[in-house]
């Protein structure tokens, strides 16, 4: 890849400037690319990088790999795998992924180190100039929004080479923001999450395992609190067919219940009660444990301004149904990638509204729903009882997990896709919140008991 400097992109006004190389800004630069645009990336380290993460794909980002021509070195780097394990109140069920017609029936491991590098050269193979080392710092020539509902306009970023710590404003005609859950310039640019919808906070480690090449990743739903309360959120061992395997726990935070539940003693706990097959001790463990923040169901907005657009983790992206936040990442910078260069083949930055068009089509009520779930699931009875009822049902469980992993087929109208579309076109009738109100005011416990009886 070749070695691009500040310097090297300064002196030009480029059609489009992407901050940030993780999947959803080396996706829409790649894209960009693809189409024949002038596009800069500024990452702010040098890839390959360590990037918290559980390293799994499911066959959602697979697509989009593909899609970029990028499965075979995918799978010559990862790990393939066929389903997920389902572990829960003393039982567990192999759930392979579901056949579809749009996404293969199998998903990969692996480590962020690889991924985002790969996806990152490949963009630069396609004509993307690539800066590593270059850490924007602020937006340059920022205009306030006309509208609350719009982000403001910029001419370009100012970027501090991490060697030199020297300042240069690159300057652009669009800018894509992709620097991640914390979105300095997102939030610059007056983007804010929405406090009062979820929020996911996960921890993960490494650690050498006999079971490294297992075909199934294993999720726990039954994680546990000090109290020995069954909390919102899951722990996760992920093969990554190297030797080693990921684990860790997730949790979702919809109120402050959950706000104080301290993850590395989730994390202790959950390593408790893993299977001694999978050999995790204190011997095989590989570094500590590190964490992030998972911003999801589209909470982060507005998603664009005049000339700019968010996407991924800066938009709050991530499935709140199962904390899967690459694919979203891949989808929403190339749909980032579509509008902008429609724009700039139009010549009318007006063009940028059909990203916020397409987010709200493709991902509104999907998510609406979502966040309807993770409120429900934030009582611990109901999340108890949940798990009970799902885990003594294999049909039920390969459902949800069809639901939870955005992979319904649109042709099959059996019971559980018929539930799912009655509560998203519920969802598409009423106002943001009130198809949380609705699911939590019925009184949930009693009917997850009576089911769970
Ligand atoms: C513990 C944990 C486990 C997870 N497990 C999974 C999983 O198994 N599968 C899954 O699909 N998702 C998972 N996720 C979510 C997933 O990691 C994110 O959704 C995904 O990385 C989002 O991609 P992104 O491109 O939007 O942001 P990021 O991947 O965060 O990329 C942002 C990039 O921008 C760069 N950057 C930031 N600020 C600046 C700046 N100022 N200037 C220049 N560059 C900047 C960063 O260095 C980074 O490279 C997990 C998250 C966590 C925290």
């Amino acid at each position: 890849m070749p070695d691009v400097s500040l310097a090297d992109v300064a002196p030009s006004t480029h059609d489009v400037v992407v901050i940030g190389a993780g999947p959803s800004g080396s996706s829409c630069a790649y894209w960009l690319a693809d189409a024949g645009w002038d596009v800069v990336v500024l990452e702010k380290k040098r890839l390959p990088r360590e990037k918290t993460c559980g390293d799994g794909l499911t066959p959602r980002a697979v697509r989009q790999l593909a899609d970029m021509g990028l499965e075979d070195a995918v799978a010559a780097a990862g790990h393939r795998y066929d389903g997920l394990r389902a572990v829960g109140f003393g039982k567990e069920m192999e759930l392979a992924w579901p056949a579809h017609p749009t996404f293969p029936s199998y998903g990969y491991t692996i480590t962020r180190f690889d991924l985002d590098a790969l996806v990152a050269a490949h963009a630069a193979r396609r004509g993307a100039a690539v800066v590593f080392g270059a850490e924007v710092t602020e937006p340059f020539e920022f205009v306030p929004p006309m509208r609350d509902d719009q982000l403001g306009s910029v001419s370009g970023v100012a970027a501090v080479d991490g060697v030199t710590g020297e300042s240069t404003v690159v300057r652009a005609r669009y800018v894509v923001v992709a620097d991640g859950a914390n979105s300095r310039l997102g939030r610059a640019l007056g983007a804010s999450r929405r406090r009062e919808w979820p929020m996911g906070m996960a921890l993960r480690g490494y650690w050498t395992s006999p079971r490294h090449d297992d075909r199934f990743i294993e999720s726990h739903i039954d994680i546990r609190d000090a109290e020995g309360n069954v909390v919102p959120g899951y722990g996760w061992v992920f093969p990554l067919g190297d030797g080693r395997v990921n684990v860790g726990v997730g949790l979702l935070s919809t109120d402050r219940t959950w706000k104080g539940v301290n993850t590395t003693k989730l994390m202790e706990a959950f390593l408790a009660q893993l299977a001694p097959s999978w050999g995790i001790t204190e011997a095989s463990c590989l570094g500590p444990a590190t964490g992030g923040k998972l911003p999801m169901g589209l909470s982060v907005g507005p998603h664009c301004g005049e000339n700019v657009v968010v996407t991924g983790d800066a938009a709050g992206a991530i499935n709140p149904f199962n904390g899967e936040g690459i694919a979203y990442g891949y989808e929403t910078g190339r749909l980032a990638a579509t509008a902008v260069a429609n724009a700039l083949l139009g010549n009318d930055p007006r063009a940028l509204e059909s990203y916020d068009e397409r987010l709200a089509a493709l991902y509104g009520d999907y998510f609406k729903v979502a966040r309807g779930f993770v409120r429900l699931i934030s009582d611990p009875s109901v999340m108890q009882a949940c798990v009970g009822v799902g885990m003594r049902s294999e049909w039920l469980m390969s459902k949800l997990l069809a639901i939870m992993a955005n992979l319904l087929r649109p042709d099959d109208l059996g019971a559980a896709e018929l539930g799912y579309r009655v509560i998203s076109s519920l969802a598409r009738s009423v106002p943001d919140g009130a198809l949380e109100s609705m699911l939590t005011s019925f009184d949930a416990r009693a009917a997850a008991r009576a089911a769970a009886h």
